[in-house]
């Protein structure tokens, strides 16, 4: 049977086919334009934020991936040259402590298989289980270019982050220098400022006492009492600081301490950092374990002594307590300064303590020898990107603005970047030491000799990058950076998984992601700049704002660093316009739950997008969040719309199963509806019924409407427009009035069947291309069966999308006077008792020039507000109930015919009943015990509905009298 849709709408069965059709039809790759194409297509780019290789789909994930592929199926059926291009990050300290862990549990660690045992683990786990999250993304639909999938750690990508580092290199920018880092003594690398939580704790403040140094050289009876929140660090002291004018310590410039328990002499130094309110005023110096230490002991050129390795435990620098864990350290040392008469006051205290963000551990402040990017010449141009130029345009455009600010603030504060990070998972830094001359040398291709000296005796930095360097280069590595390369397919894209097996672990090896590194296309080195040039700068990036400082901040520093040396394909000097990675820049809201709670596993109130998509359907969850995202404003995630627009595609399904069901009736009396001619915008002759006119300006509007709110990033207000045009405008009225005009009887009007079919059909499936982006299962689904299998594209998404275009107001509002009619004429019978079915003739009073479009329209109002017959007057009979509008009055003339020996008895029982419930309210309001007891709402709740029910009781009463005698 043609047009073949079941009976009822079950998104399961319809959403895992199509997934895997867009997938293994490589429906949404775009290939490198030739140069054919060049001339004339626009591109519309978009990267995707690479999730953790490591990582699974959250509702923050869904948000963001629902809006990039709405705007992204929008574009391309639009007619641009749309590429969304996905990928995973290697997330160096996020795998390998996954992998470490597996490690724990097998009874081994990292240490025992050594480096490249495993990395190679790593790539083995990577290889079975990583990228499960894009399986997800494949399954949600997704219309990503599969083909393009890359993983930070590929081989080009891998070349590109080694010709970064080294240009930068060359050009002065990258240099090592020691700093104080925040250490993680769990992961045993340096973490960035921003890989650091701040958590409030309760502490305390200890004062110690360190002994003077007398003019003899030896310790005198004075002591000057420094206080610290941890006392462990005084092992690596080097000097105590005061204030320089602060009056309790002026006899004591010059002079030095005696450290307790150590034993070393230390300087007392004046600086005028040093706040006279806090503590008692004078300060320890640790310049190896305190950033603002360490600023002190630059500015006085004191050594520094680090007192802790890696796993902070104590060094050999802590002589008798070297070995012991920190935390055991600093008991002891308390116990033995007490001991020593040299403890002061304990006071309670509460401090900012840094967590790591991984794993949690207390992250301690460490100097280490690191690499660092000297941020200033690229975030000057970062910091320019933003801002506007002599003409007033922006290279980049913040959406909401408020984070223009934000980035810009961030921009200007910035500190030398720390790249290096003491993990074996990443992209190792391409530094080899000399062991004879200990000069370094950074290279392209691994050298086999120092470049300084000669020796052979060289080994490479054990360092691997920071995540966010090689992040921070996907715009421009994507595309072929820095070795442009001809356009080929990287890899086969990999077909979704069953509904069964999509939100499984991922245990077997069947469920292979895509393969590793060995796996990849040929490498060509040739030059090839199709991709960049097309698809370079980027559009748009959508994104959460925890990332606006990790990722898209530093996606500008270097993508403009590096695209600036791209020339433009005339040959031309690429502006700054044009060097950036992206121009513009969404920054999208929080999901909450139901009652605006932000979701968190402690509260227990994290809702899972794959179970709610299981239950209610991909495209009804993709439409809830649609319908309530728009720029700056977080979702309050409410499962019960998910049901109602689960609905609303129901709604939509039944509408399709009418239409065909109508169009099959129609072939059976030889009239036959050809889908392959229908137009890809509907219209209609002139001499059309009103209802066809005014439908194609109703979805005319609606479509301008959509397509303006998308340029804004309403994409509530577009998916609103969507759902009244659909539901309302298309369902519930033009549906209801084209059902007159399909009459499958002998006297049938052939010819008008067959326009009416028609105009039906090419509004249906012009509003289905409408929905798609936002509903693309549900409408690829419905769309193939308006062609019987036989469409005109492989799919929905590559059909065009209607346009922003004019339509015939005039026909909206003479429709809209219709369905004013039909509306109050609804509203009376109900006011006024007139039973279901009963059909009724009217009273119309209308203003001159609306007159033609009632009449011409009567069967209308006729049909859909059971009217027998329309009653022109000049004014309505004073005994009807009427309702008026500026442009009508409408009566109903009707006479409810009763049993009055019925009304008499339900009547009377009413009396009975209301005059009961006045005289209990009466007694009660009498009772003077009560009226001083009860709260004063209750009583005058009480009162109101004394009164309600004494209108009632008149009212009964008064129909009681009216009623005629019984015959
Ligand atoms: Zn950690
Ligand atoms: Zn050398």
């Amino acid at each position: 049977m043609p047009h073949d849709l079941p009976k009822a709408y079950d998104p399961t069965a319809i959403e895992d086919k199509w997934a895997e059709y867009w997938v293994s039809e490589n429906l949404f790759a775009q290939p490198t334009p030739t140069a054919a194409d060049e001339a004339g297509g626009e591109s519309f780019t978009i990267l995707l934020p690479p999730p953790n290789v490591t990582g699974r789909l959250h509702m923050g994930h869904m948000l963001n991936q629902t809006e990039m592929d709405i705007l992204t199926r929008w574009q391309r059926m639009s007619g641009r040259r749309a590429l969304w291009l996905p990928g995973t990050d290697h997330a160096g300290i996020a795998t390998q402590m996954m992998v470490e862990r597996q490690l724990v549990e097998e009874g081994k660690s990292r240490q025992q298989l050594g480096r490249e045992a495993f990395v190679e683990r790593v790539w083995e786990w990577k290889r079975h289980y990583g990228g499960a999250i894009l399986d997800q993304m494949k399954r949600l639909g997704a219309s990503v270019d599969w083909q393009r999938e890359y993983f930070t750690m590929d081989e080009n990508l891998s070349v590109a982050v080694r010709e970064a580092f080294v240009r930068l290199h060359e050009q002065g920018l990258i240099y090592r220098g020691a700093y104080i880092v925040n250490w993680c003594p769990r992961c045993q690398t340096a973490i960035s400022d921003l890989e650091v939580v701040h958590v409030e704790q309760k502490g305390h403040l200890w004062e110690i006492r360190y002994p003077v140094i007398g003019d003899d050289g030896k310790d005198s009876e004075e002591f000057l009492t420094i206080a610290t929140t941890r006392p462990e660090t005084m092992l690596g002291d080097v000097a105590v600081a005061i204030h320089p004018e602060d009056e309790r310590y002026l006899h004591l410039h010059g002079k030095k301490l005696r450290l307790p328990l150590v034993g070393r002499e230390i300087p007392i130094i004046l600086d005028e950092w040093v706040s006279r309110e806090f503590g008692t005023g004078a300060v320890k110096v640790t310049p190896a374990h305190d950033p603002n230490d360490f600023a002190l002991g630059q500015r006085h050129h004191l050594p520094s002594i680090n007192i802790m390795d890696d796993e902070a435990k104590i060094n050999a620098e802590g002589g008798q307590y070297a070995g012991l864990d920190r935390y055991v350290a600093r008991k002891r040392i308390v116990a033995d300064l007490e001991a020593q008469g040299l403890l002061g006051a304990i006071k309670d205290h509460t401090n900012n303590v840094g967590h790591c963000d991984r794993c949690k551990t207390v992250v301690e402040p460490r100097l280490s020898t690191q690499w660092f990017i000297k941020i200033q010449p690229l975030a000057e141009k970062a910091i320019a990107a933003v801002k506007p130029d002599a003409s007033g345009k922006k290279a980049i455009n913040f959406t909401p603005e408020q984070y223009e600010k934000t980035y810009l603030n961030w921009m200007e504060n910035i500190h030398d970047w720390c790249i290096s990070r003491q993990l074996w998972w990443g992209h190792r830094i391409p530094a080899w030491h000399c062991s004879a001359c200990h000069q370094i040398t950074v290279a392209r291709v691994d050298p086999t000799a120092c470049a300084h000296c000669g020796a052979v005796e060289i080994t490479q930095e054990t360092d691997v990058l920071d995540t966010w360097f090689s992040s921070g280069l996907l715009p421009v590595s994507v595309f072929g950076w820095p070795n442009f390369r001809a356009p080929q397919m990287l890899r086969a894209p990999s077909i979704p998984r069953s509904a069964a097996e999509w939100v499984g672990d991922h245990e077997s090896a069947e469920s292979m992601g895509a393969p590793g590194p060995s796996h990849l296309g040929t490498w060509e080195s040739k030059a090839n700049r199709a991709d960049f040039d097309a698809f370079y700068p980027t559009s748009l990036l959508v994104t959460g704002f925890d990332i606006l400082f990790f990722w898209v901040a530093r996606m500008i520093m270097m993508g403009i660093w590096f695209a600036q040396e791209v020339p433009l394909p005339d040959g031309s000097k690429r502006t700054l316009a044009d060097s950036v990675p992206f121009r513009e820049v969404y920054i999208h809201a929080l999901v909450r739950d139901a009652n605006r709670e932000k979701m968190s596993k402690t509260k227990g109130n994290v809702i899972d997008p794959i179970e709610i998509v299981k239950q209610y359907g991909t495209d009804a969850v993709r439409f809830t969040l649609a319908s309530m995202a728009s720029p700056g404003t977080d979702i309050a995630f409410n499962v019960a719309r998910t049901e109602g627009y689960r609905a609303f595609a129901n709604k939509i399904w039944n509408a399709a199963r009418f239409l065909f069901m109508n169009i099959d009736r129609a072939a059976e009396i030889g009239i036959t509806i050809d889908p392959s001619s229908l137009p890809l915008l509907p219209f209609v002759g002139a001499d059309a019924p009103l209802e066809d006119h005014w439908i194609i300006a109703e979805f005319h509007s609606t479509a301008t409407k959509v397509n303006r709110s998308l340029e804004n990033y309403r994409y509530d207000d577009a998916a609103n427009f969507i759902y009244q045009f659909f539901w309302g405008s298309f369902c519930d009225w033009y549906l209801e009035i084209v059902k007159l005009r399909l009459d499958f009887s002998e006297s049938a009007d052939k010819q008008n069947i067959k326009e009416a079919l028609t105009t039906l059909l090419s509004v249906f499936e012009a509003s289905l291309r409408l929905l798609s982006p936002f509903m693309p299962f549900l409408t690829e689904e419905i769309w193939h069966a308006v062609y019987d299998d036989k469409p005109p594209a492989k799919s929905i998404a590559l059909m065009s999308y209607p346009p922003v275009q004019s339509s015939d107001a005039g026909k909206q509002i003479e429709m809209e006077h219709v369905q004013s009619i039909i509306t109050e004429i609804r509203a009376l019978r109900k006011e006024i008792g007139v039973e279901e079915k009963a059909v009724v003739p009217i009273e119309l009073r209308i203003n001159a020039h609306l007159k033609h479009v009632i009449t011409e329209n009567a069967s209308i109002i006729e049909r859909l507000a059971k009217v027998s017959e329309i009653h022109y007057v000049e004014a309505i009979t004073p005994a009807l109930a009427k309702r008026s509008t500026s442009g009508f009055d409408v009566a109903i003339i009707y006479a409810r015919t009763i049993d009055v020996a019925a009304e008499r008895e339900r009547l009377t029982k009413d009396i009975a009943k209301y005059e009961k419930g006045v005289a209990a309210a009466e007694r009660q309001l009498g009772n003077e015990a009560f009226i001083a007891k009860a709260p004063a709402h209750i009583v005058e709740g009480l009162k109101k509905q004394e009164a309600e029910t004494r209108l009632l009781l008149e009212k009964a009463r008064a129909a009681l009298d009216a009623l005629p005698p019984e015959a």
